[in-house]
């Protein structure tokens, strides 16, 4: 059941998404070669902690996870594509990195990522990348009123295609609220004009997985939990929570101004 947020609600719910957004900057700001992911998880921790914020990750419990999730960030590095596990690796020059990170404010929830490479990049992973946040942009601006969730999931589909790249087919963007994961699912490859009409009051993450390669392939890894490219090619993730409104698309997790 997808249920409709109120204005106040989702003033609530942006107070949320800059916690998140607060978050993955200094996350940012902190990555560079030699920094273990250990050390960016205890940053974004710090950020959650300050804010009064809880972590929707942590001890989080999907069917399909052999264990609690131990950290407040996904740090999935290279060919890892998402739900990388934070551990003593210490970045290198070139590594493209994708973090993911969630917080809990006054009951909401927000949801975000960003990728980014540390060192001295490879041209194919700026590519990559920039390629991973047209699709999201293109994802966000079809998230209007009058549209339906194929048209969001059709917008970021063709853009990952038209670059040439893999989409991983059994995870995407979900509606977001109380819960991090809500009604209804939102798919990163579609048919235009399908699916949900999209209403005001909707809040969804909306989160493209681009594999390098350009084949759909994925694994998941020993861990349980880090799912891989089969290929070894490197991935990208990017991701915003973003509140359908009459006046527009609203990106709650924005960090434009940070
Ligand atoms: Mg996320
Ligand atoms: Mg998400």
């Amino acid at each position: 059941m997808v249920e409709l947020k109120t204005d106040t609600s989702i003033d609530a719910m942006h107070e949320a998404g800059q916690v998140v957004a607060r978050a993955l900057t200094a996350v940012r700001q902190t990555a560079d070669v030699g920094v273990s992911l250990l050390e960016l998880d205890a940053v974004a921790h710090e950020v959650l902690r300050e804010a009064g914020a809880a972590s929707p990750f942590l001890g989080y419990r999907p069917s399909f996870a052999p264990t609690p999730f131990p950290a407040v960030i996904c740090a999935s590095v290279n060919d890892a594509i998402v739900h990388g596990i934070p551990d003593g690796y210490r970045l290198r020059d070139g590594d493209l990195v994708s973090i993911d990170c969630g917080a809990i404010l006054d009951g909401w929830a927000g949801d975000s990522a960003v990728s980014f490479t540390v060192g001295t990049p490879r041209a194919a992973d700026v590519t990559l990348i920039e390629s991973a946040e047209r699709a999201l942009a293109a994802g966000i601006d079809a998230a209007v009123v009058g549209n339906r969730i194929g048209d969001i999931a059709h917008a970021i589909g063709s853009v990952c295609r038209t670059a040439g790249y893999g989409i991983m087919e059994d995870f995407g963007g979900h509606g977001i609220g109380r819960h991090m994961h809500e009604d209804p699912g939102v798919p990163n490859e579609g048919r235009p004009g399908r699916g949900l009409p999209l209403r005001h009051g909707m809040v969804i993450a909306i989160e493209p997985m681009l594999i390098g390669g350009g084949r759909d392939d994925y694994h998941c890894a020993p861990d349980g939990w880090t799912l891989r490219t089969n290929d070894g090619s490197r991935a990208a993730h990017v991701e915003h929570t973003v509140a359908i409104t009459e006046a527009g698309p609203r990106v709650l997790t924005s960090r434009d101004g940070l």
